[in-house]
């Protein structure tokens, strides 16, 4: 099964929302996201995606991206797709780091793996434990009533987990929780997500202010993990973390610090990694919330599969960001329905690209004849 073309496309992923705000004044409305193709010299052919948020929410970016499969692409060809240590080798040997990057081609050999073995990545990665999950929706950083009116719509959809972006003023903040906490019911979570964007006093403050809120959970509350492991001696509520969580070792560093884990493909570097941590994070207790820093219809497939092959009671929740975002590359699939998430079961990442949604691409690399 060695890779004999290699393809990179470009299209770009519009927020369904308007605005999508986070901490520190980042505002997106649309974000370019980048697809790779793999196809093998039998002819079969696998998708991934990376779409980094934006420049400044990790140490990554579309441009880097593309630049970065620009030098990965030759390096992959003539190596076994089906061959995931060969793939990450062969990667690792010509471009070091750029695991966001990395992430799109790992899920393209996963796609590709499941489709020459006629079964759904799911099973590739352990089985369907959770048949359906819950998702979650993040509710962009605003005024009270306009975060509260996103929840009340969102909740009429099904869902009932809602992430809540914070990480300005601490008070106000403590406040939208509680407007929002007053607008949903037992049994839905509320994630206090502040993107990294308190330093220490104003965690402190913030985590004070929601001290006791059942059903309420901190996530990332500062930018670093040395500021969080002092958070987490201050406060008794529920801790997460996401940006900071970037490997094994930052995982084992962390351990202690957190009860659950914002896994995201493209920060760990694709579906290899992530189910590594998965499961080391599995027999270690924690939770996961499975997802990607953004993306459509193919990062979506590759979310449903890890999240699907976790066990129910350690999968907190994930997201289908092809309901958050307009345009879609496989049909607008996988779908969810009533706020909850299954994996495609067809073999492979089980969704069809629409050739014609991607158009050119924006650059090539195959074998010489
Ligand atoms: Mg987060």
């Amino acid at each position: 099964m060695r890779i004999e073309r290699v393809d990179v496309y470009g299209y770009d992923l519009r927020y369904a929302h308007g605005e999508y705000v986070m901490s520190g004044g980042r505002t997106i409305a649309s974000l370019p996201s980048t697809v790779v193709r793999i196809e093998t010299e039998d002819g079969i052919a696998g998708h991934g995606e990376t779409c980094p948020l934006g420049a400044t929410y990790l140490p990554a970016s579309a441009a880097g991206a593309r630049a970065a499969l620009g030098e990965l692409a030759p390096a992959l060809l003539g190596v076994d797709a089906t061959n995931l240590a060969a793939v990450h080798d062969a990667m690792d040997g010509a471009l070091r780091g750029h695991g966001y990057a990395k992430s799109a081609v790992d899920i393209a050999c996963w796609d590709v793996l499941g489709r020459a073995a006629g079964v759904p990545v799911s099973t590739l990665l352990g089985g369907v434990r959770a048949p359906d999950f819950p998702l979650y929706v993040a509710i962009p950083l605003g005024p009270v009533d306009d975060m509260v009116a996103h929840v009340r719509a969102r909740r009429d959809e099904g869902i009932r987990r809602f992430q809540l972006k914070l990480g300005a003023d601490p008070r106000e903040d403590a406040a939208r929780v509680r407007a929002v906490l007053e607008a949903t019911q037992e049994g839905d979570v509320v994630i206090a997500d502040a993107n990294g964007g308190w330093r220490l006093q104003d965690a402190t403050i913030a985590a004070r202010a929601l001290e006791g809120l059942d059903r309420v959970l901190f996530e990332q509350p500062c930018p670093t993990l040395e500021e969080c492991l002092v958070v987490r001696d201050r406060t008794t509520l529920p801790m997460v973390l996401d940006e900071v969580i970037t490997d094994v070792q930052a995982l084992i560093r962390a351990y202690g610090a957190m009860e659950a884990i914002n896994l995201k493909l493209g920060r760990v570097g694709g579906l290899t990694a992530a189910r590594l941590m998965r499961d080391l994070g599995e027999r270690l207790g924690l939770r996961f919330t499975i997802e990607d820093s953004w993306g459509g219809d193919l990062t979506t497939a590759a979310v449903a599969h890890l999240a699907a092959s976790t066990h129910p009671e350690q999968l907190l929740m994930a997201s289908f960001m092809n309901d958050w975002t307009l345009d879609h590359v496989a049909g607008y699939e996988p779908r969810s329905r009533d706020g909850r998430g299954a994996a495609p079961t067809g073999p492979g990442l089980g969704v069809e690209v629409d050739p014609g949604a991607l158009g050119e691409p924006l650059f090539s690399a195959r074998r010489a004849t």
